[in-house]
């Protein structure tokens, strides 16, 4: 279901497009397999993760299927210590031979936010800073990225497919567990014994920036607590209408 509105996707890349009848009809380790198998017309791609609620469950199937693939975090400078520590767990557990840690580079620092306050201010300009740049920067040598998102999490997130045209990075992002539901992932963690997150339990299941993120409670939205009180939903990495759906789930 394609969100409305949205630009096309660019002519020269429209080509690819063929690839995806070979994909559709994998299951979610297949299609992620296929992937990472650099056996597609995209090439190498890079796993993005916040290393947040769930994440041990793409990262899980990642490490199991390819432990050297590039699994990029964004270190905004502000996350939570918990996850800091949760991130350095996962790495070392799943054998994430291919993590990289990479933030905004000190002479943007200096000119966007040198007092480290420009969330409060302007979080969309922050997170393009600390966030959309940043990733932009990492990207540059891959053929795409891999997400962890889920169409469960909110309405904004309910039209996601697995594959993506992103308009933002210009590139192919892919989803691959966009369909799976709280219970699948739940089921995942359990049967694999995967750590959680030490936030889940006390009352964060969607964690991003410590200034960003609050209590979620019972009847919200799972991405309820972030960005608490404003219009902002998303911090410019997945914003719609920029992101292209061309797949069928
Ligand atoms: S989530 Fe908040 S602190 Fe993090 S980059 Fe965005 S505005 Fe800045």
């Amino acid at each position: 279901m394609p969100h409305s509105s949205v630009p096309a996707i660019p002519a020269a890349v429209s080509a690819k497009s063929a690839a995806f009848e070979a994909l559709g009809s994998l299951d979610t380790q297949a299609f992620l397999a296929r992937l990472l198998s650099q056996q597609t017309p995209f090439g190498e791609l890079a796993v993005v993760s916040s290393f947040g609620a769930e994440s041990a469950v793409l990262l899980h199937l990642v490490a199991t299927l390819n432990s050297q693939t590039r699994v990029v975090f964004l270190d905004t400078g502000f996350h939570f210590p918990e996850t800091l520590a949760y991130r350095d767990e996962l790495i070392d557990r799943f054998g994430l031979e291919g993590a990289q840690i990479i933030g905004i580079d000190p002479l943007s620092e200096k000119r966007y936010d040198e007092a480290g306050t420009l969330h409060q201010r302007d979080p969309d300009r922050c997170c393009a800073v600390r966030k959309v740049q940043v990733l932009k920067r990492a990207l540059r040598p891959y053929g795409g990225w891999i997400s962890g998102q889920k169409q469960f999490h909110s309405t904004e997130r309910a039209w996601l497919e697995r594959v993506e045209w992103d308009d933002i990075y210009a590139t192919w992002k892919f989803n691959p567990l966009a369909d799976w539901s709280a219970d699948r992932i739940a089921s995942y963690q359990a049967e694999h014994r995967l750590p959680p997150h030490p936030l889940v339990s006390e009352g964060f299941p969607s964690i991003g920036c410590e200034p960003c993120t609050s209590r979620v409670m019972g009847g919200e939205d799972i991405r309820a607590g972030r960005w608490r009180g404003q219009d902002k939903l998303e911090c410019g990495l997945h914003r719609n209408p920029n992101v292209i759906a061309v797949s069928s789930r």
